[in-house]
């Protein structure tokens, strides 16, 4: 079994990283660059995902659900396109 992920880059500090394509939080930004339900998702590193939520905290905002594996590689898909292997966790 293989493992993959995307090379991005992320739509906050435009630095690149590596993600689970799936699982990784993003934006949807519109042609214009505002955010838009929308829009087209735009990745944000594990650095801009940290700012946000201690930005939440601050202000009294509930914190955002990372996903298990966000920014770990992913199974890659079987052969008859099925499972995205064990159904997550960190790897
Ligand atoms: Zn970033």
């Amino acid at each position: 079994m293989g493992y993959y992920f995307i090379f991005t880059t992320c739509i906050g500090c435009g630095q690149p990283f590596t993600c689970h394509p799936e699982r990784v939080p993003s934006l949807r930004i519109n042609p214009h660059g505002q955010p838009d339900p929308a829009g087209t998702r735009h990745p944000i590193c594990r650095t801009c995902w940290d700012r946000r939520q201690a930005y939440r905290r601050q202000h009294g905002l509930p914190e955002e659900l990372l996903l298990p594996g966000a920014y770990a590689p992913a199974p890659e898909l079987g052969d008859d396109g099925s499972d995205w292997g064990d159904g997550g966790g960190d790897a």
